[in-house]
């Protein structure tokens, strides 16, 4: 017996539904419930419709708002709340988790909505709050984060004495055949990929300007790809939980037409996040116009193409993995692990597009090894702090299968 309640009917939400219809041994009960109750309705009509006949209830609410959450959650009970809504959400949700006793799973990390600012600490000074509490939080379980971090942890465990250099490639080799489209969020995707790059070494922090750093990296099955230095959340936990690291980066490609699009985007002001004034017509008198407030990164989002539309005519695939350097037995090693996920195969299965289905089906799974009993312990953990080898194996069984390739060339 389990009862779930996901928040959020969007790309991710709609991968993680429906795997989580296909392991419905584990997963016995689950709401979804988002901003809009018609889109979860849809969702879990487009569930039934492939032939998985789960029972899923719907309903609405403003995670932004705890107190509607609070209601929510103390009416439906839940015992895990699957944050996939969006990582402005992540305190909100926490707080109505611990007013309800309720355990909480997300895959990223939050963000306050006027400043683009990527770190733990928010999430982490809940940490003594859960622990008192007896529930778990499970904080970063997508792909990256998510099995970034599990393949580090497993590669700690089995293959090293010590890990040293790090290095996180995220690779989209597919074509959505779009002028420009992002592959989640937009809002959140274009505020992630403006920032400033920022990589670990030898104990602090290096700045670099956004997408300053470069250089063509080999994927699997796809080949050289010019792959970009950013930052990326999980660095901030695994260089914490993993002390020797050296140097952790983390890198991921962009064609050339989409920073041509993005540098276009950001010189006409249109990745601002910050509040202007647009003179608006009335939709009482249209003759006449009043001062609104509008954020032009959620105005653009808005006009952009939605991410859960790009499936259909999406091809080629992602390759996600981690370049690993460090010790064994008194000598050094390198280790790379890696998934490589095809567009077309993910949209026949669930609707959604490669990016979607390798954050959802992961988040999925840390939903699994909480009601399992593997990864329950009261406190706010990132995923490497768990036992990688049970979500390793599903990983193989549920769509996402990794391949190594032991002491070869890692090009970084
Ligand atoms: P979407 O925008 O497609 O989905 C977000 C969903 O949350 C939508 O259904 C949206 O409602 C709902 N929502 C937004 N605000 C609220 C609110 N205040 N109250 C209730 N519901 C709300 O995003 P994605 O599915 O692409 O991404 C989901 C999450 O996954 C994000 O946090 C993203 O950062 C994360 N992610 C993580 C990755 C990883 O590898 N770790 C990779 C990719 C994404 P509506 O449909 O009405 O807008």
């Amino acid at each position: 017996m389990s009862r779930i309640l996901m928040i959020g009917a969007g790309g991710v939400a709609t991968v993680a539904a429906f795997k989580m219809a296909q392991n419905a041994d584990v997963f016995t009960e689950l709401m979804i419930a988002s901003r809009r109750k018609a889109k979860c309705d849809r969702l879990v009509e487009a569930i039934h419709a492939k032939g998985y006949s789960m029972n899923i209830k719907t309903a609405e609410v403003d995670a932004d708002d705890v107190d509607q959450l609070k209601t929510l959650f103390n009416a439906y009970k839940p015992e895990l709340v699957v944050n996939l809504a969006l990582p402005y959400q992540d305190l909100t949700i926490m707080e109505a988790c611990l007013a309800c006793g309720c355990n909480y799973l997300d895959t990223a990390n939050y963000e306050p909505k006027d400043e683009a600012h990527f770190e733990y600490s928010w999430q982490w000074a809940y940490k003594d709050k859960f622990e008192k509490a007896g529930l778990t939080a499970i904080l970063g379980c997508g792909f990256d984060p998510g099995v970034s971090g599990i393949y580090t942890a497993y590669a700690a465990k089995h293959h090293f004495d010590e890990l040293q250099y790090l290095d996180i490639v995220d690779c989209n080799a597919g074509n959505h055949h779009k002028a420009f489209a992002t592959n989640f969020n937009p809002e959140i995707n274009i505020r992630e990929i403006t920032q400033k790059g920022l990589y670990y070494k030898d104990g602090e922090w290096i700045e670099t300007e956004p997408l300053a750093v470069h250089k063509d990296l080999t994927y699997p099955n796809i080949g050289p790809r010019d792959s970009y230095l950013m930052h990326h959340e999980e660095l901030e936990s695994l260089v914490k939980n993993y002390p020797t690291i050296k140097q952790a980066r983390f890198w991921m490609t962009f064609g050339q037409q989409y920073l041509n699009y993005l540098d276009v985007i950001q010189n006409i002001g249109m990745a601002r996040i910050d509040e202007v004034e647009y003179e608006a017509p009335l939709s009482s008198d249209p003759t006449k116009t009043a001062k609104v407030k509008i954020v032009p990164l959620q105005f653009l989002k808005a006009v952009l193409p939605n991410p859960q539309d790009l499936g259909e005519n999406y091809d080629g695939e992602t390759s996600i993995g981690c370049r690993i350097r460090g010790i064994k037995d008194g000598k050094e090693h390198t280790y790379y692990i890696y998934n490589n996920c095809k567009h077309q195969e993910a949209y026949k299965e669930t609707g959604m597009q490669g990016v979607s289905y390798t954050t959802g089906v992961p988040a999925m799974i840390g939903a699994m090894m909480f009601v399992k009993g593997l990864w329950r312990r009261p406190g706010v953990w990132n995923v490497e702090e768990f036992d990688p080898d049970p979500f390793m194996e599903q990983l193989n069984t549920q769509g996402l299968p990794w391949h190594e390739v032991f002491d070869g060339d890692l090009e970084l």
